[in-house]
């Protein structure tokens, strides 16, 4: 029988997914009415029905470990609620450690548990046997023990989550497909199925593995592929006990589950099979795929040593299901860039049990306040770049991304895969300088160059990699010589018509109605003060504006850009990353090198700091801009991107007498941290304001016309903020800070590391982090004592609310 579908609702959940039900869920019980769910085949018939039933707590970042937590919570008590059985039980978690690496990964992650009271404890080998009699820990060193941890039944929980939301009064749809999602262009307006069109306010799309395609359909980019995943049941192993906790085997890539009488041995193999490259097959419901033993037996080799019993138990269940993963292995969420009033929630990474709870909540708070309820940049929809669609570029990254899952997670690790897509003209000449690679959002970037005559390749440690020495002398360079980098990747937008500038007043919290040749550097607000992005503007002329920010955010700025470019406004936004390159020429010689290269004058007088002009440079007219994200005298070039080679050429040419020396990224970081210039998704993030994090100079708080966010801030400063941004800096000169360090004043931990890198001019890891500053507290508190905790161990450090280093900006004014 045909089902009646309503013909109108405020919102479709498409995909009846343990992520689609929890946010059914969680929209009903914040009040929303009209919420319908539409699911293809049955509920839980994609990935949910075959997960594992892992739900652990602990992720890598603050805000992730929120919402996992969060979920964990949810599922304690979902049964009591609402009746229906989950299977939930709290068996406690171990994370085994064979190498040093891996132990100091676990001892860090314990420590960054503390800044919310997760209970998190660092076991010897001794009482990881104790816990776990079955496993032989003949390799392990030690490991994390979190008692709180547990696992469910993922159907069980779909269900539960299901009847809570139909108690409050969602309509779930079996056995209907959505086929279409309709919109004007701009917003969506609902959903087309084989038994109608629903018009809603929201669709929000979690349909798993079938995202992609359904996104791309309307043009929105949702990067995910499906790749298979494996575990396998044995029955009758000696000596199973219920109550054994999950054990994670990372080094192994395996995991241990009790199910049911039975053992559960999952993996995370480090190369994955992607499955559906071809498409999805249109009868796929709670299917298996065939999978490859051959392809699992190594992980399985590897758990039957871990747990010498398996020797003589057998394998019931040999199972392999497709899961989504995605480019940089953290899931989808939030408004799309492309489409207002589309949500997202896909690209679970095998971790979609442990987050739906979480996920539902701050979906559901979003879609009701209009903005995310935490920050949660790090997972949002709108950090995918358009051609991360592509897919042999996921068929490429996916193959490392689940592996990634557990793989030690070293600082500056980069990924193997899919290398190449996007490289400034200047990458070959680079090459050949010793460049080392990074990969950012699809860039190819120098983080560091080695020394001539080496190949430069990273060795991964959790100490001084072997890049340290090489960062540090270019670092060096550019505080007493001169150092090029290329930032082609910066994203650089136009703005340009009789409108721009009331446009872009509107949006920016600094005063951009300045002198055409005029440099602002300011942030643009959302209505809570909170910060959305950090850019400089450049006035071109009268009507025309070059904007520029960080590469992560492309997608996201020109978003909010034209998102504020209202019908009607007579202006146009351009996105010109690709036409234009940037090099940054940095340091004390800077003037000089530049000077002996162009009839322009660079004097002080003529060419202050904060402005930019045209200037001849080699065979080019190159905008040249008097700014510097690394403390020194120096100019940012902006040059068409034909024009790159040449002008490179001609600076490589002269530069040795100056001091000219190559600088990748890495060194970047270590400059801008002694300044405590911030980084935006770490330092500011559309949680913090600009009075919190000491950016009130950037701010026009009287502009006359107004901007967003400036009521807000008009009432923090009233108020007062009860935190602030700090740079610190470890009085040791050993241990290094990457982020998340919890921070200690006394006896309390105040706060944690946003960024973190060794600062070679100051000569300590520097961080960046805020801390509680209570109402009415004064800028003495920067000057009690202050630790940072590393792995366990509080190491002093010393607090400034200015900058470490040239506090009085004397160096970039030169
Ligand atoms: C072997 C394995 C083990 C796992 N173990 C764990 C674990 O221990 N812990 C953990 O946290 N996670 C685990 N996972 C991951 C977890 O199962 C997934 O992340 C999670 O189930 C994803 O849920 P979802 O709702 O996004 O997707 P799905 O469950 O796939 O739901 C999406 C739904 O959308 C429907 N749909 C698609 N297109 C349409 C359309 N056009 N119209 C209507 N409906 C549509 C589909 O039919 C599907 O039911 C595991 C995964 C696998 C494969």
């Amino acid at each position: 029988m045909a089902p009646s579908l309503p013909r109108r609702a405020r919102v479709v959940i498409v995909g009846g997914g343990v992520i689609g039900c929890s946010i059914a869920y969680h929209l009903t019980k914040l009040g929303w009415n009209e919420v319908v769910l539409l699911e293809r085949k049955q509920l839980t018939s994609g990935t949910t029905w075959h997960a594992a039933g892992l739900i652990g707590q602990l992720r890598q970042s603050i805000n992730m470990t929120r919402l996992a937590r969060y979920t964990s919570e949810l599922y304690r008590g979902l049964e009591a609620e609402t009746g229906q059985a989950t299977g939930y039980r709290q068996c406690g978690s171990i994370s085994l450690a064979s190498t040093a690496g891996r132990m100091e990964e676990l001892e860090r992650n314990a420590s960054m548990a503390k800044v919310f009271g997760l209970q998190v404890d660092v076991v010897s080998r001794k009482e990881i046997g104790a816990l776990y009699p079955l496993a032989n820990l003949e390799d392990v060193i030690g490991g994390i023990h979190i008692p709180s941890d547990g696992y469910g039944n993922a159907v069980d929980i779909t269900h539960a989550l299901a009847k809570g939301a139909r108690s409050r009064g969602a309509q779930i749809f079996q056995d209907v497909k959505v086929t279409a999602i309709s919109n004007d262009g701009r917003r969506v307006s609902g959903v087309e199925t084989a038994h109608g069109r629903i018009e809603a306010d929201y669709v929000v799309l979690c349909a798993g593995l079938w995202s992609r395609e359904l996104a791309a359909s309307i043009g929105v980019s949702v990067p995910l592929q499906a790749c298979e995943h494996y575990y396998v049941l044995f029955q009758n192993v000696p000596g199973l006990d219920p109550n054994l906790p999950v054990l994670r085997d990372y080094d192994h890539c395996s995991y241990f589950k009790y199910d049911a009488g039975k053992l559960l041995v999952g993996a995370f193999e480090p190369h994955a099979r992607p499955w559906g490259t071809q498409g999805i097959p249109e009868d796929f419901a709670f299917g298996e795929i065939a999978g490859d033993f051959a392809h699992f037996e190594p992980v399985l080799l590897d758990a039957m040593r871990r747990i010498p019993a398996l020797e003589q138990a057998g394998i019931q269940k040999f199972f392999c299901g497709p899961e989504s993963f995605t480019p940089d292995v953290r899931y989808h969420l939030g408004e799309s860039s492309e489409l207002e009033r589309l949500f997202v929630a896909a690209g679970l990474n095998s971790i979609g049990l442990q987050s739906a709870g979480g996920i539902g909540k701050v979906i559901s708070e979003w879609m009701q306040a209009g903005h995310p309820p935490i920050d949660l940049w790090e997972v949002d929809v709108r950090r995918a770049l358009p051609f991360q669609r592509n897919r042999k570029y996921l068929e490429a990254r996916v193959q490392e991304s689940l592996g990634l899952l557990y793989a030690t997670h070293w600082p500056y690790r980069q990924y193997e895969t899919a290398r190449g897509a996007r490289k400034s003209t200047l990458h070959d000449r680079l090459a050949a300088a010793g460049a080392c690679f990074g990969e950012a959002f699809g860039w190819e970037r120098a983080n560091w160059y080695g020394a001539p005559g080496t190949t430069p390749r990273y060795e991964y440690s959790y100490g001084r990699q072997n890049w340290f020495e090489r960062c540090a002398r270019e670092h060096r360079a550019v505080r007493e010589a001169v150092g090029l980098f290329d930032q082609s990747s910066f994203a650089k937008f136009r703005l340009e018509g009789i409108d721009a500038l009331r446009v872009l007043n509107r949006i920016c919290a600094n005063e951009v109605d300045v002198d055409p040749g005029r440099i602002v550097y300011t942030q643009w607000l959302n209505e809570r003060g909170g910060i959305e992005a950090d850019l400089t503007v450049t006035r071109l002329s009268e009507s025309a504006y070059l904007i520029v920010s960080g590469a992560e955010t492309e997608s996201k700025d020109f978003n909010w850009l034209t998102r504020h470019v209202h019908a009607g406004a007579r202006c146009v936004a351009t996105n010109v990353t690709s036409g234009m390159g940037v090099l940054s020429i940095m340091g004390p010689r800077s003037r000089e090198l530049l000077q002996s290269l162009t009839p322009d004058d660079l004097s002080n007088a003529a060419f202050p700091f904060g402005t930019s002009r045209l200037i001849e440079l080699g065979y080019a007219l190159v905008r040249a801009s008097r700014i510097t994200y690394v403390g020194e005298l120096g100019f940012e070039l902006y040059i068409p991107t034909e024009f790159m080679q040449g002008v490179y050429d001609e600076i490589i040419a002269a530069g040795a007498p100056f001091g000219l020396v190559h600088a990748g990224y890495h060194a970047l970081n270590s400059l801008r941290i002694e300044k405590a210039y911030r980084h935006w998704g770490h330092d500011i993030t559309d949680e913090d304001t600009p009075l919190e994090a000491g950016l009130g100079f950037a701010v026009k708080l009287d502009k006359a016309a107004g901007f967003v966010g400036q009521e807000a801030l008009r009432a923090q400063r009233e108020r007062g903020v009860t935190k602030r941004l700090l740079q610190l800096k470890l009085e040791s000169p050993e241990p290094l800070l990457y982020h998340n360090e919890p921070i200690w004043r006394g006896r309390e931990i105040v706060g944690f590391i946003r960024s973190g890198m060794y600062g070679h001019t100051l000569g300590a890891a520097i961080g960046l982090g805020y801390v509680a500053w209570p109402l009415g507290a004064g800028d003495e508190l920067a000057e009690e004592r202050y630790e940072i905790e590393v792995a366990g161990v509080r190491w002093p450090a010393q607090a400034s609310l200015r900058p470490m280093y040239d506090p009085k900006n004397l160096r970039i004014k030169a």
